[in-house]
């Protein structure tokens, strides 16, 4: 009865939320987790945005860490719009904007003076050929006085088992045990990036992993945030199709061919 009472009358935290401003990429990375080296043109609405905002924020005392991502969320002509809804929904969180880097140098004021006035960290995930634009890169981002978190990314991982029999209980146990990512896409709240973005490898591909088992409408009558927490804690279908609990490969990072076998994790020497 207590735990009830506690259900209808208190929000949990969230520890973790990330969502894409855009799916496409300009950096092409081979076996993107996103599939945004395969994806189309894709840019989220800020309207949808602002309103999941708010859904989340009746559902969530507070997101404790969010991370707008794409794809390259520079390449949205709206950027700005989805950094201050997210500040707005979430005054205590730690809002990263994440970038490859490539279009920072050409981001205007309006640019800078709202991630300040919202206070978005710029994360970098520095792939290889960015390496020698770190220092440029540095001086950009404190001459704006912003926080710069930078990440080196020079390896991968594919973990996708195109044959579907991995057990998902097992499969969700050892990936959370390296990531908790709840991903945000149009009033869906997924189980990871991988449940997604799927679609997009299933459209290009001609493939049929389960698109939306791995997902929960957060805009649905009566839902509490605690209801959604167990929600991300089920194995779903779509886990079949992850290779966590069995074994990961891990490759150095080089351009996409675009090539479907860049996701599997069992890739056999050759079929690159
Ligand atoms: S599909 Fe399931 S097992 Fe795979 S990364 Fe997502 S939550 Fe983890």
């Amino acid at each position: 009865m207590a735990q009830k009472l506690k259900r209808r009358l208190t929000k949990p935290p969230l520890a973790y939320l990330e969502l894409h401003l855009t799916d496409h990429c300009n950096m092409n990375c081979c076996g993107c987790g996103h599939f945004s080296n395969v994806a189309s043109a894709w840019y989220a609405d800020p309207e949808s945005h602002n309103r999941d905002m708010r859904r989340l924020s009746q559902l969530f005392s507070n997101i404790s860490s969010i991370h707008l991502l794409g794809g390259e969320p520079l390449q949205h002509p709206k950027v700005t719009e989805f950094l201050s809804s997210t500040r707005r929904g979430f005054p205590q969180a730690v809002i990263r904007l994440v970038t490859n880097g490539i279009l920072l140098p050409s981001m205007g004021q309006d640019f800078w003076r709202c991630c300040r006035a919202n206070r978005i960290s710029i994360s970098i995930t520095l792939y290889p050929p960015m390496l020698n634009k770190e220092d440029a890169l540095r001086r950009l981002v404190s001459g704006e006085n912003l926080e710069l978190v930078i990440n080196k990314t020079s390896t991968f991982w594919a973990s996708l088992n195109p044959k579907g029999d991995s057990d998902p209980a097992r499969a969700l146990r050892a990936c959370r045990k390296m990531y908790y990512t709840p991903f945000l896409r149009e009033g869906l709240l997924y189980l990871c990036p991988f449940s997604a973005n799927v679609p997009t490898y299933n459209r290009v591909f001609a493939a049929q992993i389960p698109e939306k088992s791995g997902a929960i409408g957060i805009h649905a009558p009566g839902m509490t945030g605690w209801d959604v927490l167990e929600f991300l804690e089920r194995p779903a279908e779509v886990c079949r199709f992850c290779s966590f609990g069995t074994g990961v490969r891990k490759y150095d990072w080089k351009r996409t061919t675009k090539a479907k076998e860049e996701w599997n994790f069992d890739l056999v020497p050759g079929q690159e």
